[in-house]
């Protein structure tokens, strides 16, 4: 069996679409969703990461307001300015770039973002009205994942679910997702980290696999069952002589291997990636849904 290959790329280009639309009538009623993006530094990654966001938000019609900070800023600084954005009402949207520089604490940013704007999701407020099957912003790359199932036509209810990876952006809270009662979780979850005995013996039961471990080839052939569907979150540089760069990115799963045994496979890059940043849109847009004045 050759897996059928799941396209983030479309699958995220079709939820801008529904996005903008959403947008467009937000407009109508004299809203205009607006994202808040603040970086501190200039770390190239950070920078690139923040400038495809704004990117993605100007393409559906999102006024993002761009708030870029010396690498110095003070953490006294950097709160008053997450105030005067959480009383913005043009704002609808607070992303602080992570990480942050060493002289602040990342838990006491993201606690001071009201949690009406936190469009990542990593609020404890938040995190736990996820947890609790209450409505959230829930976070990004899980959510994109979730999508993804879901728009691949993936049967969530009933299935045996290896989620590989724990961390509190990918791991837990897709697993979490993934058990909630509900049409879009009912899921049987088991959550593989560095400590599991025996991580192939695990895998091997999947219906479907979540890899986000972020080490190339963590998911070999062998750990795989035949017809399982395959979701690949990590990006690794791997060196790459034959690219200008001199590396390339791939996943945690052997890709052209598992292809040969799986039913539907993302690949890396193209899968999980396009969504991240559509979820952070989609929060965005339900932030100022949620504010906007009623139709009358
Ligand atoms: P992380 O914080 O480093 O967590 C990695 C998790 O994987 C940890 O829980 C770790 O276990 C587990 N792990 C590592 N090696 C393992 C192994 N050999 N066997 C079993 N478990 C293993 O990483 P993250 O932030 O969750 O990200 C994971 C990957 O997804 C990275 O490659 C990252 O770049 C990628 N990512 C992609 C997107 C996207 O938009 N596409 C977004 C976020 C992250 P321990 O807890 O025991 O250490």
């Amino acid at each position: 069996m050759t897996a059928k290959i799941i396209d983030g790329k479309q699958i995220a280009a079709q939820m801008r679409e529904e996005l903008k639309q959403k947008v467009a009538a937000l407009k109508t009623k004299g809203v205009t969703p607006g994202l808040a993006v603040v970086l501190v530094g200039d770390d190239p990654a950070s920078k690139s990461y923040v400038t495809a966001k704004e990117k993605a938000c100007e393409e559906i019609g999102i006024f993002s307001s761009d708030n870029r900070l010396p690498a110095s800023t003070s953490q006294t600084d950097l709160l008053a300015l997450i105030e005067k954005l959480n009383k913005d009402p043009n704002i609808h949207g607070i992303l602080v770039q992570l990480p942050l520089p060493k002289q602040i604490n990342e838990d006491t940013v993201l606690l001071a973002i009201d949690p009406k704007k936190d469009v990542d999701g990593f609020h404890p407020i938040n995190v736990g009205r996820m947890v609790v099957g209450q409505s959230a912003y829930l976070p990004c790359t899980p959510h994109g994942v979730i999508q993804l199932l879901l728009r691949s036509g993936v049967k969530l209810d009933g299935a045996e679910v290896v989620v590989v990876g724990r961390s509190n952006i990918v791991g837990k809270p897709v697993a979490n997702m993934l058990i909630q009662k509900s049409p879009t979780g009912n899921a049987t979850v088991t959550i593989c980290h560095t400590r599991t005995k025996n991580l192939a013996e695990h895998v091997r039961r999947a219906d479907i696999i979540i890899a986000a471990a972020g080490r190339p080839n963590t998911i070999t052939v062998d750990m795989v069952k035949p017809g399982a569907v395959v979701i690949d979150v990590g990006v690794n540089r791997v060196d790459d002589a034959t690219k200008k760069s001199g590396f390339r990115l791939v996943g945690d799963v052997d890709f052209e291997a598992v292809k040969e045994k799986a039913s539907l496979i993302t690949p890396v890059p193209g899968g999980v990636g396009p969504m991240t940043i559509t979820m952070l849109l989609y929060n965005t847009v339900l932030s100022a849904e949620k504010t906007s004045p009623p139709i009358t």
